[in-house]
């Protein structure tokens, strides 16, 4: 797809209208404090960016932040705003994680999103991601709703093994998964 040229000037007026001033000494490096306004402040530059069709590496660059972290500042920013029901905003987020995550998650509605890359098992989505192969339910779970707990599992509220709904997605405690997984059996 073709992306919108954004002269230096357009760019230039979109940093400071939105505040999103390169990171400060103490705010880099991986450890370092970041406040919860200034988190927002660059959320939402991240957005912006997204939307003016700026590519992450052009943020890491401007900002002086990691890949990481940019990547999960727009995740947030695209997360939090709803626009990720924009086929045409996740395109101009190119060859991101979100992007790969998205051409393979299947209906946009409320209902079932199931997973129309390869399946494990036939069952569980997977996905190769960082150089290993990943369940896509969890990989959904730690990129949209967060880091999952040591120790505790991703489970389908739908009990649709395939779904990449973040909505139908909860973490359990490997003991209540089985229980959940008895339960369900029984009333089948
Ligand atoms: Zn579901």
């Amino acid at each position: 797809m073709s992306r919108r040229r954004i002269s230096t000037t357009e760019r230039l007026a979109l940093f400071k209208c939105h505040r999103g001033k390169p990171l400060a000494d103490e705010e880099r490096g991986q450890h370092s404090h970041i406040t919860g306004e200034r988190l927002i402040e660059l959320e939402n530059f991240c957005l912006c960016a997204i939307r003016e069709g700026i590519s992450q590496g052009e943020l890491v660059t401007y900002l002086g932040a990691s890949r990481s972290r940019v990547s999960r500042w727009c995740v947030a920013a695209v997360t939090k705003s709803g626009v990720h029901n924009d086929r045409r905003l996740i395109q101009l987020h190119s060859k991101t994680l979100v992007q790969r995550l998205f051409d393979r998650m299947g209906s946009p509605e409320n209902t079932c999103w199931t997973w129309q890359g390869s399946l494990e098992d036939e069952r569980y989505g997977s996905f190769a991601f960082d150089g290993t192969t990943t369940k896509v339910h969890r990989l959904v779970y730690d990129t949209f709703l967060g880091p999952i707990p040591d120790g505790f599992e991703v489970d389908h509220i739908c009990t649709n093994p395939a779904c990449v709904n973040p909505k139908h997605l909860q973490v359990v405690s490997s003991s209540e998964n089985q229980t959940f997984a008895s339960v369900r059996r029984r009333g089948k």
